[in-house]
């Protein structure tokens, strides 16, 4: 199935790196206009910028911290300005830590509920105005959100609060937006970099089909909820996993 995403205009934050960035570039090669933010710019968001003017859609690429709610304001504005308003938003921006829960202060607590959590909410709120009937909202989630993981309790409670949360924003927002959580299992992106060959080999054996998954195989899902294949889709979360 080909999508098209033609003349959508698309905002994704955390898209400079990982799954947000493969997101971002999937987009604009299915012909979407994207707004992309990172928290710190520098060469990813260069390198981005260079790519996505080499597929010659309109874009922008910026830094905007998504927990900082000035510099939300902000990335709505570009939003406004660059692209005219917005169909789609996908929220990939979030940070992870590993740490013991007994350990785990108020401040590492914070971190990683606000990247997660505070920031979805202050941009998927922030960007209500600009967007159009019919639009769609993805929400990047995990799938250990629902498993658990030792060391995580942070981040899976904030993964897990994004289901509630887009259960009830589907229904607040009915036909003005559809929201869907996407869930992905243990992904190659700069983190499993780090992973020893026994860690590696362990997480490809969790799966049912024996690897990691690629930031691709994310976009290409969120190609999917993010276009009208998806018109009657909405409330929903899919774990891509590769069957974990
Ligand atoms: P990366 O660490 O590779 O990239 C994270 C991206 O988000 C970067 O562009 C980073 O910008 C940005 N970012 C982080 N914090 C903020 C913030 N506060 N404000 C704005 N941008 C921010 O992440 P992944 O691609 O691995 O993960 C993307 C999403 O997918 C996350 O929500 C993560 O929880 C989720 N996920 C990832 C999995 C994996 O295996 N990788 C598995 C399951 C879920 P900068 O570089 O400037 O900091």
């Amino acid at each position: 199935m080909s999508i098209s995403l033609d003349g959508k205009r698309v905002l994704i934050t955390g898209g400079t790196r990982g799954i947000g960035r493969a997101i971002a570039l999937a987009m604009a090669k299915a012909g979407a206009g994207v707004v992309v933010c990172g928290r710190t710019g520098g060469a990813a968001a260069e390198t981005l910028a260079a790519e996505l003017a080499e597929i010659g859609v309109k874009h922008a690429v910026t830094t905007a911290d998504v927990t900082d709610p000035e510099a939300v304001t902000a990335l709505i504005e570009t939003c406004r300005e660059q692209l005219g308003g917005l169909d789609v938003v996908v929220t990939s921006a979030g940070s992870i830590s590993h740490v013991p829960y007994a350990k785990m202060d108020f401040e590492q607590w914070r971190a990683v509920m606000s990247s997660n959590l505070d920031g979805t909410h202050l941009v998927v709120q922030g960007s209500l105005p600009l967007l159009a009937e019919g639009s769609s909202i993805v929400l990047i989630g995990s799938a250990v959100a629902s498993k658990g993981l030792p060391l995580r309790a942070h981040y899976t409670a904030a993964k897990s609060a994004l289901v509630g949360y887009s259960r009830s924003l589907a229904k607040e927002l009915g036909g003005k937006a559809r929201v869907n959580v996407v869930e992905p299992g243990v992904i190659d992106t700069d983190q499993a970099a780090g992973l020893t060959p026994e860690q590696r080999a362990r997480y490809e054996g969790m799966t049912a089909l024996g690897r990691l998954g690629t930031p691709g195989d994310i976009a290409d899902v969120v190609l999917f909820y993010a276009s009208d294949h998806a018109r009657y889709v909405t409330g929903t979360t899919l774990k891509v996993d590769g069957g974990m």
